[in-house]
């Protein structure tokens, strides 16, 4: 469903993804592992179009994307959801959710709060009042509500209290039984291997390595190496 094919990318001079290629096969749950600084975001954000593909070539559901306006590839069918937080503060949790709706969607306001229990306990709080883990909820269900054939997580569970952890684990639980396409970028490893089909590792901007789950749970110590502060 999606292809990136030697993808390059860049931050002014510095180069932050070099030759990067991997795909996602339509219903799979990739998790997208690497220390901080490799590239995950920049590698998210230049399927988005966020950030510009100076080489190589992303595909998704048949045709180009790479180089087209973000506007566009989120009208393909790609949803960010990115680890900045991005609540409309005047906005209930609820109409920020439904903000988010697209016709045809299969993730409805009232999908979502069964599938998030833990949000239908604040949905009447302004999105301004929330904890950062509230939010980080928020802005999951949000880009369900959107649709998308293919869903991009920058680190959901990130700085999140233990129940929240438990919450977005649930949530991608769910993803996994409704097969939905996801790119997982994800510190906590067990949560990861949990959820994913596949995993691909990136090391200063280098995917260095691509293997299945059965792989890694196998012999986690081929991931963590990559995983340790070194
Ligand atoms: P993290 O978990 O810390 O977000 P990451 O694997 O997502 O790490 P990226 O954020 O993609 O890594 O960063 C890849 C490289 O690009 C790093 O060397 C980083 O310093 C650099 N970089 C990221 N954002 C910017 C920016 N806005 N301006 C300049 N350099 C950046």
């Amino acid at each position: 469903m999606l292809t990136l094919s030697s993808i390059d990318a860049y931050y002014g001079q510095s180069q932050a993804l070099h030759g990067v290629s991997f795909d996602v096969a339509e219903g799979e749950i990739l998790a997208l592992l690497g220390r901080n600084g490799a590239g995950k975001t920049t590698t998210l954000r230049a399927i988005m179009g966020l950030n510009r593909v100076a080489r190589g070539v992303v595909r998704f559901d048949g045709r180009v994307i790479s180089g087209l306006p973000t506007h566009k590839i989120a009208r393909a069918g790609v949803t960010l959801v990115p680890e900045t937080r991005d609540a409309f503060s005047l906005l209930s949790v609820e109409e920020n959710i439904r903000l988010g709706y697209r016709t045809g969607s299969p993730y409805t306001v009232e999908r979502l709060l069964e599938m998030f229990p833990i949000i239908r306990e604040f949905r009447l709080k302004k999105g301004g009042e929330l904890s950062g883990g509230q939010q980080q909820l928020m802005v999951m269900a949000r880009g369900l509500a959107m649709g998308p054939k293919l869903l991009l997580l920058d680190e959901p569970s990130q700085g999140l209290a233990p129940i929240m952890v438990n919450a977005v684990a649930e949530v991608l639980s769910a993803l996994r039984r409704d097969r939905l396409t996801v790119i997982l970028v994800e510190q906590n490893l067990r949560m990861a291997l949990d959820v994913a089909d596949r995993v691909v590792i990136l090391e200063d901007g280098v995917a260095v390595d691509a293997l299945s789950r059965a792989a890694a749970l196998a012999d986690p110590a081929r991931v963590e190496k990559h995983l340790a502060v070194h």
